[in-house]
C-alpha cells in the first residue's frame, strides 16, 4: 500500500506517519527529512538546498523527485510507503505516478488533513518554541504556507480526479486525527 498523507506545513503529517511506520510496518518517505539531513551531513545536495529551506521556499522538483526515486526499492521491499511532504507539486505527482508505474506499483490512497490556519498558527508557535526549527519563525512559516497554498494545494483535484482522495479532520488530538485516519483508509 502507497499513501500520500497531504497537507500544509505543521498539518501533523510527520507525526502521524511515525505512527504508521510503528503500526504498519510500512516507511516513511520524508522529503524534508532527507534534505534536513543532507544539510546537516554538509553534503554537496545540502549546501545547494540550505538557503532554499531556510527562506521556506520549495527545492526543485528534479531534486526532489530523484531523493524518491533512489528510495523505492526499499519502500517495496517494505510493502508500500507513506509519502510525508512528498508530493508538492503537479509535476512531482505527476513524476511519482510514473516512477511507480514502472515499477508495476501506484498510490493507493491519499488522505487529506485538514486543519485551519489559525490552529496552524498556534502549533507552529509552539513546535518553534519547544524545537527552535528554523524555518518554523512566523515570517518563513508564511512563505511555507503561501508555497502550500499556491503549488501544493492544486494537487487536491488532481488526485480526486483519480478518485483517491480522502478527507481526515486534523484538528484536535493525535489520537483521534489517528483515528480519524485510520477510517480514512479503512
Ligand atoms: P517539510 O519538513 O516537509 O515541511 O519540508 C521542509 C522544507 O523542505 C520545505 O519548506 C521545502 O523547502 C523543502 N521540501 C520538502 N519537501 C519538498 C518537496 N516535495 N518539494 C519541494 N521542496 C520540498
Amino acid at each position: 500500500m502507497n499513501l500520500i498523507l497531504f497537507g500544509p506545513p505543521a498539518a501533523g503529517k510527520g507525526t502521524q506517519a511515525k505512527r504508521l511506520v510503528e503500526e504498519k510496518g510500512m516507511i516513511q518517505l520524508s522529503t524534508g527529512d532527507m534534505l534536513r539531513a543532507a544539510i546537516a551531513s554538509g553534503s554537496e545536495l545540502g549546501l545547494k538546498v540550505k538557503d532554499v529551506l531556510a527562506r521556506g521556499d520549495l527545492v526543485t522538483d528534479e531534486i526532489v523527485i530523484a531523493l524518491i526515486e533512489d528510495r523505492l526499492p526499499e519502500a517495496e521491499a517494505a510493502g508500500g510507503a507513506i509519502f510525508d511532504g512528498f508530493p508538492r507539486t503537479v509535476a512531482q505527482a505527476e513524476a511519482l505516478d510514473a516512477m511507480l508505474a514502472k515499477r508495476g506499483a501506484q498510490i493507493d490512497a491519499v488522505v487529506r488533513l485538514k486543519v485551519d490556519d489559525a490552529a496552524l498558527l498556534e502549533r507552529i508557535a509552539k513546535r518553534y518554541a519547544e524545537q527552535g526549527r528554523p524555518d518554523d519563525n512566523p515570517e518563513t512559516f508564511a512563505v511555507r504556507l503561501d508555497a502550500y497554498n499556491r503549488n501544493t494545494a492544486p494537487l487536491l483535484p488532481y488526485y480526486k480526479a483519480q478518485g483517491k482522495l480522502t478527507e481526515a479532520d486534523g484538528m484536535g488530538s493525535i489520537e483521534s486525527v489517528a483515528r480519524a485516519i485510520d477510517e480514512a483508509l479503512a
